[in-house]
């Protein structure tokens, strides 16, 4: 058997913890505290840490989980994590034994120059580059990189479970229906997701699927998006990339 499940940490952060019953991954275990008690809680042995990406909220908990279990913690070059790790680069795989599972890693940059994701076992995790119905802010990559990062996830199989790293698809999805006020596979989207968080229960994780049919980042070809992201920049868009960036731009300053 193999789970996935979510331990809410901070404000709006899920550490993700994958599991055989016995043995466990955590990825991006920012707070080491709700990770301890989901592992006493579940009797699970920690073998291995996953971080996407080096900002505190993803990494914080890493040296201290490593540390009192001697699981193996593996990141981008960039993370001052406080603990010894395996770097990776992208275009690789992290093989474990137990608990049994092969993850092939990409590299993703656009939040972080070194974001990487990781997808296998149907699943992606992803960090802070694709959320549910939004993507991730550029702090440090351009918003081409970013577009071909998430374009590269988009093309990834439509059943494929997505496990990002924040619980802020609400406010995503308020979002994409001003982009998109005519989408209505967004709008029962949006439904749903509030019935969800209405019971306190995560919206994650979503699919591929769901994700191109109604996350506005990856519908950038679409003619409604294209339109509504060239009213907001004031001028005619045609780029893929461009449509991109003024959307980015537009969520950047999107308050309501
Ligand atoms: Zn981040
Ligand atoms: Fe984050």
């Amino acid at each position: 058997m193999r789970a996935i499940i979510p331990i809410p940490a901070f404000s709006d952060n899920y550490i993700w913890l994958i599991h055989d019953g016995r043995h466990a991954v955590l990825v991006d275990p920012g707070d080491a505290t709700p990770a301890f008690a989901a592992l006493a809680a579940l009797r699970l042995e920690l073998r291995a840490i996953l971080l996407t990406h080096h900002h505190p909220d993803h990494v914080g908990g890493a040296a201290e989980l490593a540390a009192a279990t001697g699981a193996a913690v593996y990141g981008p070059s960039r993370t001052a994590c406080g603990t010894t790790f395996h770097t990776l680069a992208g275009d690789e795989r992290v093989v474990l034994g137990t608990p049994e599972l092969a993850l092939e890693v990409l590299a993703v940059p656009g939040h972080t120059r070194d974001h990487l994701a990781y997808y296998g076992i149907g699943a992606l995790f992803c960090g802070d580059t694709l959320f549910a119905g939004g993507c991730g802010r550029l702090f440090e990559g351009s918003p081409a990189q970013m577009f071909s990062s998430l374009q590269r996830l988009a093309r990834l199989p439509h059943d494929t479970l997505v496990f990002c790293a924040h619980e802020y698809t609400l406010a995503n999805l308020r979002f994409a229906c001003r982009v998109e006020p005519e989408n209505a596979a967004l709008a029962a989207r949006e439904m749903a997701e509030r019935a969800k968080r209405e019971r306190a229960l995560p919206t994650l994780p979503s699919t591929i699927g769901l994700e191109r049919a109604t996350n506005p980042f990856l519908r950038c070809q679409e003619p409604a998006v294209i339109a509504a992201a060239g009213t907001a920049a004031g001028q005619r868009l045609e780029e893929p990339v461009a449509v991109f960036t003024a959307l980015r731009a537009w969520k950047d300053r999107f308050t309501e």
